[in-house]
């Protein structure tokens, strides 16, 4: 048996590690098997030959890690309406092969590790087991399974209510013993019907029982937080990450509180402040109404969607430029997968460095996520995720809407035929 591991050797014009480095110019990658081996300036280079060696050269691409995004729903996909009506009509068994679909839409966008943050049931589990027989391929995938959300709370379809300091801790306990890689706690309402996103859902102590029970198993808590009060409650229980961080009032207006934004920055927790959500929806409004007037329902989401756009993009600027919050890319990609680029595009417009994006989409949010170890950056040791674009993402981060190559722990997943 031929126990020779296959060797890529990627010539490329310059390699982004993701680590904020300055780029590393004509750099070769090695990648053995599904590891990084070496990354080096050409000319310094050892080429392995061999007819276990294959040589790809990019002579005008510039190579990055594979990026993370730390939001998505898998289950969920393009529809009309809300999605409560996708849960109302679909099987698990159709949202199971919507969520092969997405991911490889995903991945084919260069996200080559996604967190999902919420699906119903075990779908999320089953698509993991069946992307390791190889009937699905797809990027590396963390899971929540279902988030853990308080009865009737924010995506309570999903399968996880509890309540009470004794049920949360069960919660967390069924969703270890199922799969979860990390919890997933509604903090606050959000779409769904029954709840209310101007108001916390859960209480201090019952955060506490559910931070306290994942760390005891080491494992980590993102928290789902639109109304204000959710963030103070998040932050008095030590979850690790807030999602959205959406500052919504009682009274439903959005108001950034800079004393919440120092708290978040001294405590060390991550924002993924999914700045992208609503925007194509409220691109779409835009587009019917140049065509002629809207009826008063479609008027009535677009002044809700600019007031939720332009305000996530506000809090995201002051958490990042006043606060020091540390930020990472999060899609909640529910309705469309592939989209990528445009959270990246959105936070150039709220004032991040092009670099502090890259990172933000690498090195940082694979370290939010507890895989600093694995993925997120360029380097020796690490599993060989790496993108390849053909302009410079440093210059001008739509380059990452094109992706030349895809590459997941070795095997390359787009190719620049394709
Ligand atoms: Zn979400």
């Amino acid at each position: 048996m031929n126990t020779t591991p296959a060797i890529t050797v990627i010539n490329t014009k310059a390699v982004i590690d993701g680590t904020g480095a300055k780029p590393l110019e004509n750099a070769t990658v090695i990648v053995e098997g599904s590891t990084i081996k070496a990354v080096e300036r050409r000319a310094q280079t050892f080429i392995p030959e061999g007819p276990h060696v294959k040589v790809l050269d990019f002579p005008d691409g510039y190579l990055l890690p594979g990026l993370v995004d730390v939001h998505t729903h898998l289950m969920f996909g393009d529809w009309h309406g809300h999605y409560e009506e996708v849960i109302e009509r679909d099987s698990d068994e159709v949202c199971l092969l919507r969520a092969a679909k997405n991911a490889l839409a995903h991945l084919k966008c260069g996200v080559t590790t996604l967190r999902d943050n919420g699906s119903r049931n075990n779908v999320t589990f089953n698509l993991r087991e069946g992307a390791r027989r190889g009937y699905a391929t797809t990027p590396r995938l963390l899971l929540c399974g279902r988030p853990i959300t308080l009865t009737g709370g924010h995506f309570h379809w999903c399968g996880q209510e509890a309540d009470g300091v004794a049920g949360v801790r069960t919660g967390v306990r069924q969703l270890a013993k199922d799969g979860a890689d990390h919890i997933k706690i509604m903090a606050s309402g959000g779409g769904t019907s029954t709840t209310d996103n101007r108001r916390p859902s859960y209480t201090v102590a019952e955060l506490r029982a559910i931070v306290n029970e994942t760390h005891s198993i080491g494992r980590l808590t993102t928290a789902h937080c639109l109304a204000t009060q959710s963030l103070t409650n998040a932050l008095d229980a030590g979850v690790d990450m807030i999602e959205h961080a959406g500052f919504i009032e009682p009274d439903g207006s959005y108001k950034f509180d800079p004393r919440i934004g120092e708290r978040i920055a001294k405590q060390d927790v991550y924002v993924s402040p999914t700045v992208q959500t609503g925007y194509r929806h409220r691109e779409g409004l835009l587009a019917e109404q140049s065509q002629g007037p809207l009826t008063n329902d479609d008027q009535q989401k677009l002044e809700g969607l600019k007031a939720k756009c332009e305000s996530q993009l506000d809090f995201l600027g002051r958490m990042w430029k006043e606060s020091g919050v540390k930020i990472v890319s999060g899609t909640d990609a529910i309705k469309i997968f592939g989209d990528y680029c445009l959270g990246l595009e959105l936070m150039s417009e709220a004032g991040m460095s092009n670099k502090d994006i890259i990172k933000a989409s690498t090195s940082a949010a694979a370290e939010a996520i507890g895989i600093s170890n694995l993925a997120g950056s360029v380097l020796p040791g690490k599993e060989a995720d790496l993108i390849i674009v053909d302009k410079d993402p440093l210059q001008d981060i739509k380059a990452l809407r094109t992706m030349s190559m895809v590459m997941r722990a070795g095997e390359q997943t787009l190719q620049s035929s394709l």
